[in-house]
């Protein structure tokens, strides 16, 4: 077996642990002479793995008690729509940050159930740039303020948080969930697609606080409802059980590596040897965004020609690297690096965008 090193931006490389646990238990789950798969999620052995899922992301989150996880179907485009659906009640208005390509699809939803006030529009530099939060023209009467933490695509982050005051912060977390740790009393709402920092794709976590969920517009199909999975545990109807037991194997193994702060120290250190690579390269890569808000996340850059990047991508996939392609709306270069990536993954890359620029500089 050879696995590479594995930068696709999501789906997203998993812990190798985590896979070979997955395997070893696919055909015969802990010795029921069945898969997991084929069990009920009314069964204690799901029950176990459900209930531990939640635990961990509690624990590892810091929640305190007047907040619920909920792990819901659909993926985080799924909460694009569910979330002004619950929270933008009749005649109410939310304020939005269009900081990138997720953010704007977010308020796309939003606009066709409510009103949005834009308080920050990032096209006007091309996404590279985000504001400074305290300088955010918000409205005490919002029925809530919208945030996306890191933008995959853009590679641009959020360092520090607005703080709305009694405004509910709703914020897309997909990319960089479990990554650093928060500030959660100021958050309302958090939200993220599993298949970047947490397991597998068509999952969401959702974190909704004790006052936003008794918020919640009430005539709704029941899926669409918060208060349902929350009263229910994110057991109303059967959920998404095969890729809640994946994401508890990952929760259970960052646990093991030492949780967010563990998360936090390798994020700075393998962005920081990427962003090392590009800033001494003079000049052969370039990072377009602005410097105080470069994503530990996705790092993205783009080297002197297309065709350069081109061979910088080929060159790099026959020595064992992959996924390092620019999203396609953007074009360049992307590593994604998150929580799975192991330290050797960055040196690697580190090490080989060295000696590409010294061999075709
Ligand atoms: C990947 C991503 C999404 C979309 O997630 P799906 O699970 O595919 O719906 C939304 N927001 C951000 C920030 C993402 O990175």
């Amino acid at each position: 077996m050879n696995r590479i090193y594995n930068f696709n931006a999501g789906p997203s490389t998993l812990p190798l642990p985590v896979l070979e646990q997955a395997q070893a238990e696919f055909v015969d789950y802990q010795g029921r002479g069945m898969s997991l798969l084929e069990m009920s999620h009314r069964s204690p052995e799901y029950d176990r793995v459900h209930t531990r899922c939640i635990e961990l992301l509690r624990e590892m989150l810091a929640l305190p008690a007047n907040y619920q996880v909920l792990l819901l179907g659909g993926g985080a485009t799924m909460q694009f729509g569910m979330v002004p659906l619950n929270l933008l009640g009749q005649g109410r208005s939310c304020d939005f940050t269009l900081t990138g390509a997720w953010a704007k699809k977010a308020l796309a939803d939003a606009r066709k159930l409510g009103k949005v006030r834009m308080v920050y529009d990032g096209s006007e530099h091309d996404f590279m740039r985000l504001p400074d939060p305290g300088a955010l023209d918000l409205d005490p009467k919002a029925a809530y303020l919208h945030l996306t933490s890191n933008e995959t695509i853009g590679g641009v982050q959020w360092q520090s948080w607005p703080d709305p005051g009694p405004v509910p912060m709703v914020c897309d977390m997909s990319s960089d969930i479990l990554s650093r740790p928060l500030p959660i009393e100021r958050f309302g709402l958090i939200y993220a697609g599993a298949q970047k920092n947490l397991g597998p794709a068509g999952l969401a976590l959702v974190i909704i606080r004790d006052d936003v969920l008794a918020a919640c517009v009430d005539d709704l199909p029941a899926y669409l409802r918060y208060p349902v999975h929350a009263q229910k545990g994110s057991l109303y109807n059967t959920p998404p059980v095969y890729a809640i037991y994946l994401t508890q194997l990952v929760l259970e193994w960052l646990h093991q590596q030492g949780g967010v702060a563990a998360a936090d120290q390798l994020a700075q250190q393998r962005s920081g040897l990427l962003y090392d690579a590009i800033d001494q390269s003079t000049g052969f890569y370039s990072c377009p965004v602005s410097a105080d808000c470069r994503s530990r996340m996705n790092i993205v850059f783009r080297l002197p020609s297309e065709e350069l990047e081109q061979s910088f991508i080929s060159e790099a996939q026959a020595q064992g690297m992959g996924g390092l392609k620019g999203h396609r709306s953007v074009g360049g270069c992307r590593a994604s690096i998150y929580n799975a990536m192991p330290l050797a993954g960055a040196t690697a890359l580190a090490d080989f965008m060295r000696h590409f620029a010294a061999s075709h500089g």
